[in-house]
């Protein structure tokens, strides 16, 4: 939080603004779990210095200014390093960067060092924690942390774990050599890391450093093992004189590599500050296409052999500087959710903050995806909260930050009725997702359902295409799809890029679409995953369109799942199958014609379209399920085989296969014999799995449960896919 620094007296401040920074170098350093980002850190760390040199009465060699890390932690053998590791100066501007410069060559001219000479080698600022490994006649003999920089943890069988640390240096290698470097993480490796703690429900770390600082840090080595940890050179600590160590800093980097010691790639050697500037900008242009966070990058001045008389200032060398990149994290307020609808009807609630410049830009909002996310992240209104904004990722909410919960914060909750148009709006078993179910009356969903009731495969009103659409919408023409049919050629010649003939065109099919035949009409409604297969099942089972939208849903939805249930338990030999009503037309689907049949928008819409003229035909052929399923459910459905090759397999269908509905797979599973059921759990013989499949998979996993792609299951059931069921 912004220290309230204005109304104590400095050294009051100064005392707030220590204790602060202590605080928050325990979470990062010992606990490995910082609870504000860098830049606000960085910001206190600032301020104090600054506070510091307008009061040097209130000088003090405890203050974080002065010092180096955190404590050692308890647990591990303690390490003294054999010269201080150092933290470094930091800069954020270029002109930062212009006064180290100046400062360099006046330390350098004083100590009678040609400084026209002086060149700076550049480099990377891995974003990870910084060791020190000890090789003894080129064996690697201990690791230690940075620890307070005097001081070190001992994490020599952790870093042995790690595959890119060499256990046995290349070539010939002095007596004692001491190198310095990070150990980081890569993104992919953080990413694919964080999946598995959760998959396990285990908390996931909160970015690639605190992942890479927590797992070199584990008591137990094994759990090291299991990190995916890399490690680059950059330093070097104490050396042997029995072997000549180059005498610039490119070149020890070089000989590092030499010697089978990871070096970063990025970096070269300047004579001058637009040098420095010109390597700044470049690597910061490709930061996003690293494979590992960086927080900036560092200057070195080269000529190694200068670096003693150039010298050091309280807790850094004056030779060396990182220059920090802006920061990708920053802290603000959640000031309120909002909730965007989309054009297929989803729901998605929307981050409203204080504007907060990070990444680059001034972040206003930023979306929280679905109800899911916001519980996982505990967000409530009001508090504070961590943005981050990466490259051109767009910006997210990571966290709140729970030690600044106001008290009158307030929980969200995801509104029961459409914020556009006032319909229901639902959540479907197994989806993150609310929908208003006002497809056809929605205004925002309004486009998308007009193109969806004029296409081919729908109403087939030839010309009425997106750009035209696009204009009726927005200048509110039409507001259902029941207004289209008060369009005359008139008013559509009126439209940008319609001629007269177009317009008549376009009239004409119209009005010729108000005669459609009741499964087009149907799969027209948009109602949702009701696709013309399912539209084509419900117009030969319910007859009309009343009789679809006024059929007893909720019986029809009990009924099935009953007589799923009875088909799917172990039966004693030659009891009969249930007959399972609606078959094809799976229980999400009958939530969703309930849904849609409930929400008096979507009948008036229909009663309007009715009142336009448009009646569809009814099929010649129909049964009475909607009826039958009142007295039991025996409807027209056709029976599973008993000894089909699925006989008596519980099988799962997790997500989208290529080119078949959910259903259409269930259908054929039940065909061949077997059951569909939607979770999994010991007793499923083997998951279907399509695209973005979730957390199905891993369970599946979990318990040994085989799972196999649509082209082996059409395999097994002896089809090539071609077939429809
Ligand atoms: P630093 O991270 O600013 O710089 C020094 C470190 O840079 C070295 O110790 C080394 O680990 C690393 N480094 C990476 N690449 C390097 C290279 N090529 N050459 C040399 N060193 C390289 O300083 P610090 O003292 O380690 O940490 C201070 C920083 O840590 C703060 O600026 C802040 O961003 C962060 N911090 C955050 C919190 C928090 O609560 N969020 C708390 C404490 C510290």
């Amino acid at each position: 939080m912004p220290p309230d620094v204005d109304e104590a007296s400095p050294q009051a401040r100064i005392e707030r603004l220590r204790a602060e920074l202590e605080r928050h170098n325990h979470a990062y350093y010992v606990l490995d779990a910082p609870t504000v980002p860098d830049a606000e850190y960085d910001r206190l760390f600032l301020a104090l210095q600054q506070l510091e040199a307008a009061h040097p009465e209130h000088a003090s060699p405890d203050s974080p200014t002065r010092r180096v890390g955190g404590a050692v932690a308890s647990g591990f053998g303690q390490v003294r390093h054999a010269l201080p590791m150092l933290s470094l100066q930091n800069a954020f501007t270029d002109d930062d960067v212009r006064g180290f410069d100046r400062r360099v060559r006046e330390a350098a001219a004083a100590a009678e060092l040609d400084a026209a000479a002086l060149r700076y080698c550049a480099e990377l600022k891995f974003d990870g924690l910084a060791i020190s490994l000890r090789y003894e006649d080129g064996r690697f003999v201990q690791g230690a942390t940075r620890g307070d920089g005097a001081v070190g943890e001992d994490v020599t069988a952790n870093l042995r774990t790690v595959r890119a640390i060499p256990l046995r240096l290349d070539g010939p290698a002095p007596r004692r050599l001491e190198v310095r470097g990070e150990v980081l993480m890569f993104r992919r490796d953080f990413e694919r890391m964080n999946d598995a703690q959760r998959v396990r429900g285990d908390k996931p770390f909160v970015n690639p450093r605190n992942a890479a600082a927590g797992s070199l840090r584990q008591l137990d080595p094994a759990l090291t093992a299991q990190r995916p940890l890399r490690f680059f050179a950059y330093g070097l600590g104490e050396v042997s004189d029995d072997v000549a160590v180059p005498g610039s800093h490119a070149a020890l980097l070089d000989w590092f590599g030499a010697l089978g010691l990871p070096v970063g790639q990025h970096r070269c050697t300047v004579p001058d500050v637009e040098g420095l500037l010109a390597f700044y900008r470049d690597i910061g242009a490709r930061r996003a296409t690293l494979p590992y966070d960086i927080d900036g990058v560092v200057y070195k001045v080269d000529q190694r052999d200068w670096h003693e008389a150039i010298g050091f200032v309280a807790r850094a060398p004056r030779f060396a500087l990182a220059h920090k990149f802006p920061a990708e994290e920053a802290l603000t307020e959640l000031l309120d959710i909002d909730v965007q609808v989309g054009r297929t009807g989803v729901l998605t609630p929307v981050a409203r903050l204080r504007p907060v410049f990070v990444g680059g830009v001034t972040v206003t909002n930023a979306t929280l995806h679905n109800e899911d996310e916001l519980a996982r992240k505990d967000l409530m209104i009001g508090d504070t909260v961590i943005v981050r904004r990466a490259g051109d990722v767009i910006p997210e909410v990571v966290r709140s930050v729970p030690e600044a919960r106001p008290a009158d914060a307030r929980r969200f909750l995801m509104p029961a009725h459409c914020p556009v148009c006032g319909s229901a709006a639902m959540r479907e078993e197994g989806e993150v997702a609310w929908r208003c179910v006002g497809g056809l009356y929605c205004k925002a969903q309004r486009k998308q359902a007009l193109l969806h009731f004029a296409q081919r495969r729908a109403m087939d009103i030839d010309g009425l295409g997106e750009k035209i659409v696009e204009q009726l919408v927005e200048r509110d023409l039409v507001q259902t799809p029941a207004d289209l049919y008060r369009l005359d050629a008139a008013v559509l010649s009126g439209l940008d890029r319609m001629g007269d003939r177009s317009a008549a065109n376009l009239a004409a099919a119209i009005a010729a679409s108000r005669e459609v035949a009741l499964e087009r009409f149907v799969f027209a409604l948009g109602i949702r995953h009701v696709g013309e297969e399912v539209a084509r099942i419900l117009a030969a089972e319910f007859g009309g369109l009343d009789e679809t939208l006024d059929a007893d849903w909720a019986g029809l939805i009990e009924a099935k799942a009953a007589a799923q249930k009875h088909n799917a338990r172990a039966r004693p030999k030659g009891e009969p199958l249930l007959p399972v009503p609606l078959e094809g037309v799976g229980p999400e689907i009958m939530r969703a014609i309930q849904a849609f049949a409930a929400e008096p928008h979507n009948r008036e819409v229909i009663a309007g379209l009715r009142a336009a003229g448009v009646e569809p035909t009814r099929p010649a052929r129909r049964s009475n399920v909607g009826a039958a399923s009142e007295g039991g459910g025996t409807g027209h459905v056709s029976a599973p085989s008993p000894d089909g090759v699925l006989s008596g397999r519980i099988i799962v269908v997790t997500g989208t296969l290529p080119g078949m509905a959910r259903d259409e797979a269930e259908a054929l599973i039940r065909k061949h014999g077997g059951s569909a059921t939607g979770s999994v759990s010991k007793r499923t013989s083997f998951v279907l799995a399509g695209e973005n499949p979730g957390s199905k998979i891993a369970k599946a996993t979990e318990l040994g449960i085989p799972v196999m792609d649509l082209e082996q299951f059409l395999r097994m059931i002896g089809r090539d896919g071609q077939e429809n069921s």
